[in-house]
């Protein structure tokens, strides 16, 4: 018999429980993670499980979904629509061929199992009389849903007619077609942003933009929407001979349904496995988000036969992807001021677990992201980290809101210097324009000055570059090369080994070569390739400083931007006397040809590059690669000669391995280069959208 403190947290959960599927199946309108949802469940499907006793028909473990909304007209499946059980990893989906399938049917050896990808949508049915489309419904709760027959009639790839193979094939008089209603990522980030533009409410993510896509009350609405169909399944089905799932793919397939090309059938169940982590390392590959993987027993005899438990088919099962999206809450939002002076508002968290990794911080893009989605400070939000994109904002969770929440503006001033800032026409960033002077960008500039792709000034970093501008010893970088010995005494930390080891760094970048030198001084779009195309070309920073417009633009590599970039970065006469103080300083200006770094070592060999290195940036190392003749690309295939993985490596890294291709760490490409020094990109702007607005 359960207490009465269990009954208590039964009854609780449940009320939670149907509270969120209303929210999530009704509302298509969240306000937990999948995550927070599905820790609920189990805790009630543990008690459960328990005390028998404890469970009634109407517990949300025993049903899918919530019961339809007002709006539709109901329509009551013939044959149920379920749910799917879950799987975390291959142990799970071992454990569940032992326990369900071996079990019950005594062995799988006559068992065939077809894979899926598991598409993050909604589930509907199809119902085809004749040939014609004559009923489209939802899931609903499993045995009602809604007729949605309207809207559905607008979604591409739903055929309003049957189509017959051949002459020869009669259609079938009554076909049930289950599949999932969709969004392509792509038109999911489209449509939240032109949602944003227009003012409107954004979808936390595709499942629930999808859905509620589907469910307009205007079919119109639903047909301006970018929803997409796949066919997965067949309910009753009258005048056609299916046997099994496989056959019923292929079958929609040449009745004119979209079927998922990576549906796959296997007859041994570690091939099974090895193809659910396949997909699971290549998610980012697929132009939809999908959750997972679902595995189903092929043959349509053997479903029967295993049958039905609580709100799952035993014979089917879904892998579940790790979670890349968490709710938490954001506490505060920090702007940060990078190296030219872009100014970039990012998110302070509570932290939280996503996808093995916790989340502190997360991007906020720009003041318009911020100010179209409404984000306030102390909103519970969703954060999202896919791929390897820094984690970001998705919107905050309204209904989540308890008045205390604080809208954010934009300081109209530099955090760092105080300078007004300022918005250029048609740009998205804010910057500050104390060029050279605020403190912030000072700080980020010497920190790419030291950097391995420039001077390489062992012992400054980015910690001592705040260091040494707080406490007045650089106003710029030339100032470096003034620091002695003297200023060190009595800093705590500095003992006088220390000190003697950051001076002779310093005493050896004095003498680094000219192209180098040129990376250091952070001119706009010169990076380590431009760079050293200017330095072959000129030979020393005087005759460089002297070129006109049309002499850079005749040099190879260097195209008309690069080229007014430099000559309005000369133009300019506190960069000029940064030059002289420089040359006062003893750094060589000229003198001999710059080291020559280009090589052939990489001819002919692709790269990709994923993870985070130890010291290189990805662009640093695209840079070296490009820089040795090896070419840089995005995605792993067998023709890939080496795969560069650091840390947090994800899907490309699992890809090289199952294709063979060859792995390195950064040690290893640096000593195929012959450990050049690390470039710098050619663009060092930050990107605003994509890779999310970070400036460095
Ligand atoms: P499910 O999404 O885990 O699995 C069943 C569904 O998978 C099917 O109905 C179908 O729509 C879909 N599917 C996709 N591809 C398929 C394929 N190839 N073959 C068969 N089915 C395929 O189950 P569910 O009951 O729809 O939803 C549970 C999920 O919803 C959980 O992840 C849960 O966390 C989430 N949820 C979240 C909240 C919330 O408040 N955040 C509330 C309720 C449910």
């Amino acid at each position: 018999m359960a207490d009465n403190q269990t009954e208590r947290r039964v009854a609780a959960l449940r009320e939670q429980l149907r509270e969120h599927n209303y929210r999530y199946y009704v509302l298509d309108d969240p306000s937990v993670s999948d995550a927070e949802y599905d820790a609920l469940l189990n805790e009630l499907r543990a008690i459960e499980a328990a005390d028998p006793a404890l469970v009634t028909p109407d517990s949300p473990t025993q049903r899918v979904g919530a019961a339809p909304a007002g709006h539709f007209a109901k329509v009551r499946h013939p044959q149920q629509m379920l749910s799917l059980g879950n799987a975390f990893n291959a142990d799970d989906l071992r454990e569940w061929r032992e326990s369900r399938i071996v079990r019950l049917l005594g062995s799988d050896a006559m068992v065939a199992y077809v894979v899926e990808p598991k598409i993050d949508g909604l589930a509907i049915a199809l119902t085809y009389r004749d040939g014609m489309f004559v009923q489209g419904a939802t899931r609903g709760d499993g045995e009602v849903g809604e007729d949605v027959t309207a809207n559905l009639r607008t979604v591409g790839g739903i055929p309003l007619a049957l189509r017959a193979p051949d002459a020869a094939t009669k259609l079938p008089t009554l076909i049930e077609v289950r599949g999932e209603v969709y969004i392509r990522s792509a038109d999911f980030e489209a449509l939240n942003a032109r949602l944003a533009a227009n003012g409107e409410k954004v979808f936390a993510n595709a499942r629930n933009s999808a859905a509620g896509s589907l469910r307009q009350k205007d079919p119109a609405l639903t047909a301006a929407r970018p929803l997409r169909f796949f066919a997965y399944g067949v309910g009753p089905f009258a005048g056609v001979e299916l046997g099994g799932q496989w056959q019923a793919l292929q079958s929609l397939r040449s009745l004119g349904f979209p079927v998922n090309r990576d549906a796959r059938r296997f007859t041994d169940f570690e091939d099974v496995i090895a193809y659910c982590n396949e997909w699971m390392a290549r998610r980012d590959e697929l132009e939809y988000e999908a959750d997972g993987m679902v595995i189903k027993v092929d043959d349509f005899a053997q479903q029967r036969e295993l049958g039905v438990v609580g709100r799952d088919p035993r014979w089917a099962i879904a892998l579940k992807f790790p979670a890349r999206e968490a709710i938490t809450r954001l506490t505060n939002i920090v702007v940060n001021v990078g190296r030219t002076g872009v100014v970039t508002p990012n998110a302070e968290l509570e932290p939280v677990l996503i996808g093995g990794v916790t989340v502190r911080n997360a991007s906020l893009h720009n003041a318009d992201y911020i100010s179209e989605r409404d984000i306030r400070i102390g909103d519970y939000v969703t954060v999202k980290r896919a791929g390897d994109v820094i984690p970001y904002v998705v919107g905050p969770i309204v209904s989540r809101r308890n008045g205390s929440e604080q809208p954010w503006d934009f300081p109209a001033r530099c955090p760092a210097c105080d300078t007004p800032l300022e918005r250029p026409e048609g740009e998205a960033a804010w910057r500050c324009v104390n060029f050279g002077i605020c403190p912030a960008q000072l700080v980020r500039r010497i920190e790419h000055f030291v950097g391995r792709g420039a001077l390489d000034i062992v012992g400054i970093g980015e910690k001592q570059a705040e260091q040494f501008v707080g406490n007045g010893w650089l106003k710029d970088v030339a100032d470096i090369y003034n620091l002695t010995s003297e200023q060190f005494a009595g800093v705590e930390g500095y003992g006088p080994k220390r000190i003697a080891n950051i001076l002779a760094a310093i005493e050896e970048a004095r003498s680094r070569p000219l192209d180098r030198l040129l990376v250091g001084l952070g001119i706009r779009y010169v990076g380590t390739v431009a760079a050293q195309a200017l330095a072959n070309h000129f030979g020393a920073m005087d005759a460089l400083m002297a070129a006109s417009q049309q002499e850079l633009e005749a040099i190879d590599g260097i195209g008309p931007v690069v080229a007014t970039s430099i000559v309005d970065f000369f133009a300019r006469p506190e960069e000029r006397a940064l030059v002289e103080k420089l040359r006062a300083a003893g750094v060589k200006l000229s003198g001999g040809a710059p080291r020559e770094r280009h090589s052939d070592a990489l001819a002919g060999k692709s790269f990709v590059l994923t993870g985070t290195l130890p010291t290189l940036t990805r662009e640093q190392a695209a840079a070296l690669i490009v820089a040795h003749g090896g070419k840089v690309s995005e995605s792993v295939s067998k023709k890939t000669g080496y795969v560069v993985a650091g840390a947090s490596a994800g899907s490309k890294l699992a890809k090289a391995s199952s294709l063979g291709v060859a792995i390195l760490d950064e040690a290893g490409l640096l000593a195929l280069v012959g450990d050049s020094p690390a470039p710098v990109p050619e663009e060092p702007e930050p990107p605003l959208q994509g890779q999310l607005g970070f400036d460095r």
